[in-house]
Order: C-alpha cells, then structure tokens, then sequence
C-alpha cells in the first residue's frame, strides 16, 4: 500500500529505489542472567566485542582517503572516546558481575542511563551527541549478537538501492562513499546531527527524523526519497513513480549543466558583473571553492579553529599557519578573515555549556574578544601577518556600538606596532569591515560607515536577533522569515548606506546562498554575495538569467508590501521560466 512519510530535508535531490531496511540491534537484544562461573566470559565477551569495535574505528580512520573531509576522523575519533568512558567500558562490566546480566543487556541498561542523562540537557548540540552515543552501543550490540552491520552490494541500472534505518553511525555512512547508495533515510536525527553533516558533505539525498520508517517500511520495497521536501514515498504507483524519475532526470541535467557555469564570468543579462565568493570553515574547504570558481573568500569562520581543544586554543604561529593556507589556495584572489566569533551555538568546548541564561545574546564574538584583549591580540597578529601573502580583509562579527569599532581599530593598530618591534611584514592598506547582523547595527550605519572599509550583512543573525527567534531552536524555526518585511527592510537599508558611502556591501548569510533570493537581492542593488561553495553555481545561474531593470522593478513592489504572503507571490510570479 502507498503512503507518504514527512521528515527533515537534510541533503537535497531525488533518489529511487528499493529500501534495504537496518535493523535496530538495540531494539532486539535478549536478556538472561549468567551463571555465576560464567561471569568471567561473560565479560571477556563485552571486552572483545568492545576492543574489535575500537580497533574498526581506528583501521576506519587510517582508510580515509586523503580528501575526505576533516569531519569524518574527527567524528570517528569521538566515537572511539565514547567507547571508552567508563560509563560504557566499566560499569556494564559491574552489571555483569553483580547482576549476572548478560553483556547485551548490560550494555543496553547503560545505553538507557546515558540517555536519560541526556534527556535532561537542553543544549541542542549536547543533545544531538546522545545519538553518536547511541550509535556506538550499536554497533558494539551488533558484534555481540553476531549481525554485524552488512551493507548489501547494491543493485546495478538506473534504480538504487536506498538504506532505511533507526539511526545511521557516521562511521557507518562512511561505507557510503566506497558503495554507490542512492540515498538514505532515518528515524531519529536532526539537522545537526553529525550523521546528516556526514550526509550533506557526501552530497547524496537524505531525509532524517521520519519517526518510524525503519518499523513502517519493509524489506525491498519500492521508495522514493524526495531531500529537496524532506517527502519519502513508499511503494509509490506506477504514475507517481515515472514523474520522480523524469524529476531526478531533470535534477541530474541541471547538475551537468551548472558545472559548466564554473569557469564563465558571473554576469547580469545587462553585463553588469557580480562577485560570487565563498564561505568556509576550515583551509580544506578552499579546495570546493576553487572547484566552483569562487572569486574569493567571502567569510572564513575562523572560530572552528579554536572549537573542541579543551582549553589549548591556538597561538599566533599555528592561527598565522591556517589563515596563510587560506591566503595561498586562493592564489591572488580576496580572503576574508572574520574575527572569532565565539559562543552562543558555537561554545569553544561543546563539553562545556554555557552558564549565560541566553547565550545568543550574551558575550559572544567581538564582545568576548574585547574582554580577553590579549587573546584577540593574538588573533589580530596573526591575520595581519597571513595579509603579507595575498589580498586579505578583516571581518569583526556582532558590532552593535560605535565604541566596539573603536576599540577593535584601537587593537588592530597596537598588532601593528607589535609586529613592526618584531620586524614582521603585513598589508598597510589591509581593508577592516564589519558585520551587521543585529538591528542595532543596521540602523546605525550612518557612523558605523565612516569607520569601515566594507560591511557584510549576516542575515541568519540579523533574522535571529529582528525576529526574536533563536535560530537554533526547533519549536520556533516556523518563524524564522528571511521574507519577514522588517527583516528585508534591514538588508536593503544597508545595502543603500554602503552604496551612498561609496563602500562595498556583501551578504554573508544563509540568504546569499539562495537562488531563489538572487534577484531580490539583485535588486536591492547587492553585488557581493558569499555562500557555502555547493550553493555557488545555483546561485550564478540565477545571477546569469537577471535583468537587473527587472530586478529593481520587482524588489521595490516586494518592499512597498508588508505581507510575505504577496512577497513570495511577487517572487514567483517574477521568476524566469526554467
Ligand atoms: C550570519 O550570522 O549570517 C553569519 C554569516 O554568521 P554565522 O552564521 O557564522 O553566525
Ligand atoms: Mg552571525
């Protein structure tokens, strides 16, 4: 029987195929008491079970291929450190001994104590963590019973073959890349979950959080998976399933066609040129840019760099080492440096949470730079010190007060002095802009624009924090509006001061990244857009087909209305056909 099943997009496309359902070993493990001479194997069962696991994640690690991304060991290593905590390791081992439990059953109990541990934290990353936690127990549960996780070979021709499960491990969705699997879909997962951050880089259509399609879904049968709608189809009929592979068809074209796009200049219909930068995390993610013919950096987010090091953050050599790589791969093209932007969902130890009653307005970013000024000092060396090997801008994220500028010039300018006693070279001319992601920022431009070179808009805050909507949050993410009237009030005034001030402006935010926001974008008379490199070409085809007359047009009527429902209609109503 067909039904249809509504989850969380986390990677777009179509996939098409026969599900190979995963069972759950957590779900299905016996439980019976030992005999009392037969606790000594009992435990050496648990330990073998525990060593082979351990010794898989580590021959995992050594297998990755060199590209792959750095989140792929890093999460591999984690799942080695959750192994090995006590709470896992030994304690089953007392529920052996003192309870003759058998080690299965051990094991769950403590799965079970983990996870109401985890139930009470409110953190939503924290949160996220009890599935890694989750998913070790598995696949040490799975070695137990002896049902290992076996990956069929998938089948061969246009259909694939799509894995239907509880939870997926990330070690697990490894396997991915060496088996050509169309797609995935899971029970549980969020979209931070380290399995769908897997799944995105992988770039193979996922949904998660479909509740119980590992229990509703049987062996082989036909499913689609929709990552553009978060939609899984079951045992679709003949009709609906020829329209999702002439729609994956036509998905499978337009990627063939965009990666032409890479090298052409970015221009409107009526020439005019538009920089298309990237977004990056780390130094490798130059390497994407590069691919997609990104003209620059557009926002490096420096702060990954200092995350999840347990106190020992980075010293001016090794931060001077990562933004000088940045520098170098992007060959003579612009890099911009954002200073730390520390806190709120971005804690430096996600082991530790913040003690702030609401981190996201707390002292987060240039706010806590300013109050560790030798820290921030370091920073500022650094990067002044990576601008001697190619074009490089400084980014301050979070300015709110004039003050806060102030203060930084006043830092940047003692980096300089320190640098000069030591005889070190950087950029004289190096180009300071600032962010405007808080209300209070872009309505105070007037000032704000006489102190920098450039500004960037940073629509996910700005929309967090003009909307009252914590963006991490998932009761409230309805609410969150790119098209919300005050929001695009914001980003256009912003646009217009930079014009009048005869400074640039770019979009740093998720909205830059948005084909369908180009030409509202266009119009507003935005020029710079920076984005994930994988939104880069979507983005540039748009940009190929505007008319920015039109787009103009279209960007006032969208301004003069107070309602997003006839915003979106306008919207739509003015796209190019396809
Ligand atoms: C933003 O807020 O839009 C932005 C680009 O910065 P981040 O997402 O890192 O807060
Ligand atoms: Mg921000």
């Amino acid at each position: 029987m067909a039904f249809t099943l509504q989850g969380i997009p986390v990677s777009r496309g179509i996939a098409i195929g026969r599900a190979h359902v995963l069972a759950s070993a957590a779900l299905e493990v016996v439980h019976y008491r030992v005999a009392v001479e037969q606790v000594a194997a009992e435990i050496l069962r648990l330990d073998d079970a525990v060593a082979q696991v351990v010794n898989e994640l580590y021959s995992l690690a050594s297998d990755l291929p060199p590209d792959s991304p750095p989140e792929f060991s890093a999460l591999l290593e984690l799942h080695r450190l959750i192994l090995q905590d006590p709470l896992l390791s030994e304690e089953p081992k007392r529920l052996i001994a003192e309870r003759r439990y058998n080690a299965e059953w051990a094991l769950t109990t403590q799965l079970q104590a983990a996870v109401a541990q985890f139930e009470e934290i409110e953190d939503s990353y924290l949160a996220a963590r009890q599935a890694d936690v989750e998913q070790v127990v598995e696949r040490v549960l799975k070695l137990l019973t002896g049902s290992a996780t076996a990956f069929p070979e998938p089948s061969l021709g246009n259909d694939d073959m799509l894995i239907i499960a509880h939870d997926i491990a990330p070690a697990d969705m490894l396997q991915f890349k060496k088996r050509p699997f169309g797609g995935f879909a899971t029970d549980l997962g969020s979209a931070t979950s380290h399995t769908a951050i897997v799944a995105r880089s992988l770039d193979i259509p996922a949904i998660v959080g479909l509740s119980s399609a590992s229990r509703l879904i049987r062996q082989d049968e036909w499913v689609i998976i929709d990552g553009d709608a978060g939609v899984l189809i079951v045992d679709p009929s003949p009709i609906v399933l020829e329209e999702y592979r002439l729609k994956r068809r036509d998905a499978e074209l337009q990627r063939e066609k965009l990666r032409r796009l890479a090298n052409m200049p970015t221009r409107t219909l009526d020439e005019v040129p538009i920089e298309l930068l990237a977004n990056i995390e780390l130094p490798a993610d130059c390497a994407m840019a590069n691919d997609v013919g990104a003209m620059g950096i557009g926002l490096y987010r420096t702060e990954f760099l200092f995350m999840n090091r347990h106190g020992d953050l980075p010293d001016e050599q090794e931060q001077f080492e990562a933004y000088r790589a940045v520098v170098d791969a992007m060959t003579g093209r612009p890099v911009t440096i954002r200073t730390l932007d520390i806190g709120a969902d971005k804690p430096f130890d996600a082991e530790v949470p913040s003690n702030a009653a609401n981190p996201a307005l707390g002292l987060r970013a240039i706010r806590y730079c300013l109050a560790e000024p030798q820290m921030f000092l370091t920073q500022l060396r650094a990067i002044l010190r990576a601008s001697a090997f190619g074009p490089t801008r400084l980014l301050i994220p979070m300015i709110a007060h004039l003050h806060e500028i102030d203060q930084t010039l006043g830092l940047i300018a003692q980096a300089r002095t320190q640098l000069d006693a030591r005889g070190l070279a950087y950029d004289r001319e190096l180009l300071i802009g600032g962010m405007i992601e808080i209300p209070a920022a872009a309505l105070s431009l007037a000032s704000f624009v006489k102190r920098l070179d450039f500004l960037s808009i940073g629509t996910n805050d700005l929309i967090q924090y003009t909307l009252a909507i914590d963006r991490t949050d998932n009761t409230v993410a309805h609410l969150y509006d790119p098209l919300h009237p005050a929001v695009l009030q914001l980003v256009a005034q912003t646009i217009r001061a930079g014009e009048r001030a005869g400074i640039p402006v770019s979009v740093c935010g998720e909205m830059a990244g948005d084909p369908a926001l180009a030409r509202l974008l266009l119009g507003m008379g935005l020029r710079e857009f920076s984005m994930h490199p994988a939104q880069i070409l979507s983005v540039k085809q748009e940009i190929l087909r505007a008319d920015l007359s039109r787009c103009r047009t279209i960007t006032k009527k969208v301004l003069a209305t107070g309602e997003p429902v006839k915003i979106r209609a306008l919207l739509e109503a003015s796209a190019p056909p396809q």
